[in-house]
């Protein structure tokens, strides 16, 4: 069977931190893996030059590293919903523009941040964007994308569809985590791919395999991601 992933975030590169390793084993094992990025990413920096670029520049450079570093992992295509870098409102219009992707792609797993146990102790982790989409990815999928009696504005036209079951990125109350060892070089080069966004590659690589093997050693393997995976009703 079709076996379909769905990872959403808010920014390039948050989808690689939560979930690169996992995307990339899921890839290799014959699922078809989608991206799906709420922002283009136009409200960051140039890092690397240390240039503040106009927003159609930096996010043409966004995407462009964001695509490199999917097609390094497996991904089958990236998505770009065009929504405002810094501005992301969970709007019904927002969660609408979800339910469509959603019954278009048909994914049986959805990935993306977790809504629930926000502690706001961290500014990055809590960032507007992120909890914008995390709300609004998790009122797209129920009931609304699988119920024929909700319909999103516009309506494409695709059928209802139920997504099995969502693995939360970034939960402070993981209860699954996914061996990555045998992709952990991947997800390293595509988070570096997001070269506009890292100022010393060398020291960066390191703290993602740090914080891949503190996962690892929950599981007794040497690098994972963790997740809080949760049933949606069907
Ligand atoms: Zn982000």
């Amino acid at each position: 069977m079709r076996e379909v992933v769905a990872v959403f975030g808010a920014h390039p590169d948050d989808l690689d931190w939560g979930s690169g390793g996992s995307a990339a084993v899921w890839a290799r094992a014959g699922k078809e893996v989608y991206y799906i990025l709420t922002t283009s990413g136009e409200g960051g920096e140039d890092h690397q030059r240390g240039v503040v670029l106009p927003p159609g520049e930096i996010a043409d450079i966004r995407e462009t590293e964001q695509r490199a570093a999917a097609t390094l992992l497996g991904v089958k295509e990236v998505l770009f919903l065009g929504q405002p870098d810094g501005r992301v409102e969970a709007s019904l219009a927002f969660r609408d523009q979800i339910v469509n992707v959603l019954r278009r792609l048909k994914p049986q797993i959805v990935v993306s941040m977790d809504p629930g146990h926000w502690a706001f102790d961290n500014f990055y982790h809590y960032h507007p964007d992120h909890r914008a989409t995390a709300l609004a990815v998790f009122d797209a999928i129920y009931p609304a994308a699988g119920t024929s009696t909700y319909q999103p504005q516009p309506d494409e036209g695709h059928p209802p569809h139920k997504v099995r079951e969502v693995y939360f990125t970034a939960s402070s109350k993981p209860n699954l985590y996914v061996d990555i060892s045998a992709a952990i070089d991947l997800k390293v080069r595509a988070l570096i791919s997001h070269r506009s966004q890292i100022k010393q590659p060398e020291r960066f690589a390191g703290f993602v395999r740090d914080s891949a093997a503190r996962h690892g050693s929950h599981i007794g393997c040497a690098y994972a991601e963790a997740f809080r995976r949760l049933e949606v009703p069907q």
